[in-house]
């Protein structure tokens, strides 16, 4: 007995379209095994439990392979599945010894932590952008590690501020790094920044922070150690990383990228809301100029600017709404896999 596996994805639930699925996945798998009828014993689908419309095993029989046993089950919802996807195991017994080819269409191919190949996604752009918010549901989605960079750097310009150093001053910032002492921790899977041995996880979210992070972000030694700490979280495990520089310095390799941008003023109305939310007050316009002149800071940089890496996709979310952006994200990536 030779099992062959297949897979597809749905982008809607309907009668339609499953039909469509299970007819195309079968064909190709007929085709590139060129199997033959009478060495299929039995057809098993399984779906995910967000497909209701349509049966596959009727939809198989209605394309014609009614040839062997048909029968369906539900899979359980596992965390990080696939969501409306149609798997197939196709029981044969082959007359000669072909290798067979397994099918996955429209992406199907798994992206779970435990089962897939490891794979880094790399979310670059400005502040405000929305990367961090799509990081955090990519992680989640997907079941592996979030590293928000940002935030080490953060951890850096707090460092400087508490020290009473103008993280501008090259010589100071030199010397100041022997005691920087930047950790990065997870607990039920948040990241927990550490600065000397304290949690500064939300002190470092103040918008004094900010300015500070991409004064002290653009000296090349404090760049060296955080990429250094960076790339040994990365290592070995599937991770979504966002920041400025993840896709052309961080993860060079890694084999999702993508750059988000919005307008300046768009992405300044978010961290306002933010803030707002949070009970800083601020200023819009002030704001707005703080959040410009940090892009051309972070953009001009001589060291591992803000860049967008030449193999990496640009989503514009201006006018996107967050659930659209990852709807793109996750398109892109399943379209690669
Ligand atoms: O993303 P977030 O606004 O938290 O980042 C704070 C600052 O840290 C940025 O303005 C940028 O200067 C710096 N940064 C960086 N490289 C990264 C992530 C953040 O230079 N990978």
């Amino acid at each position: 007995m030779t099992v062959i596996r297949g897979a597809t994805t749905l982008a809607t639930d309907c009668k339609e379209e499953i039909a469509l699925s299970v007819k195309e996945m079968l064909d190709e798998i007929f085709q590139s095994n060129q199997l033959k009828k009478e060495e299929v014993k039995a057809f098993l689908f399984s779906l995910t439990t967000d497909i209701h419309s349509f049966h596959p095993a009727k939809a198989a029989r209605e394309a014609g392979y009614d040839f062997a046993p048909l029968f369906a089950c539900i899979e359980p919802d596992i965390d990080g599945g696939l969501e409306k996807c149609i798997r197939l195991m196709l029981f044969t017994e082959l007359t000669d010894e072909r290798v067979v080819k397994h099918i996955y269409q429209k992406g199907a191919k798994i992206l779970r932590k435990d089962i897939s190949e490891i794979y880094n996604i790399a979310l670059d752009g400005p502040a405000g952008s929305g990367k961090s918010t799509v990081a955090k549901i990519l992680a989640r989605d997907y079941n592996i590690l979030y590293l928000d960079t940002g935030a080490m750097y953060r951890a850096c310009g707090l460092k400087a501020l508490r020290e009473g150093i103008d993280p501008k001053d090259d010589e100071a910032v030199e010397k100041m790094l022997p005691y920087l002492d930047v950790k990065v921790e997870y607990k039920e899977g948040t990241q927990h920044t550490i600065l000397d041995s304290e949690d500064v996880s939300t002190a470092i979210r103040e918008n004094a922070v900010s300015m500070a992070a991409s004064s002290i972000s653009a000296h090349p030694a404090v760049r060296v150690k955080m990429v250094e700490l960076q790339r040994e979280i990365a290592k070995g495990i599937s991770c979504v990383l966002d920041g400025r520089d993840i896709g052309s310095t961080v993860l060079p390799d890694a084999k999702f990228k993508f750059f988000i941008t919005a307008d300046s003023r768009v992405r300044a109305t978010r961290r306002y809301n933010e803030l707002k939310a949070r009970g800083e007050t601020v200023d819009f316009e002030k704001l707005h100029e703080e959040i410009v002149a940090r892009d051309k800071q972070d953009s001009e940089r001589a060291f591992s600017p803000l860049v967008c890496a030449k193999d990496a996709i640009v989503i514009d979310t201006s006018n996107m709404d967050i659930e659209t952006v990852v709807a793109t994200v996750k398109s892109a990536i399943q379209a690669k896999i």
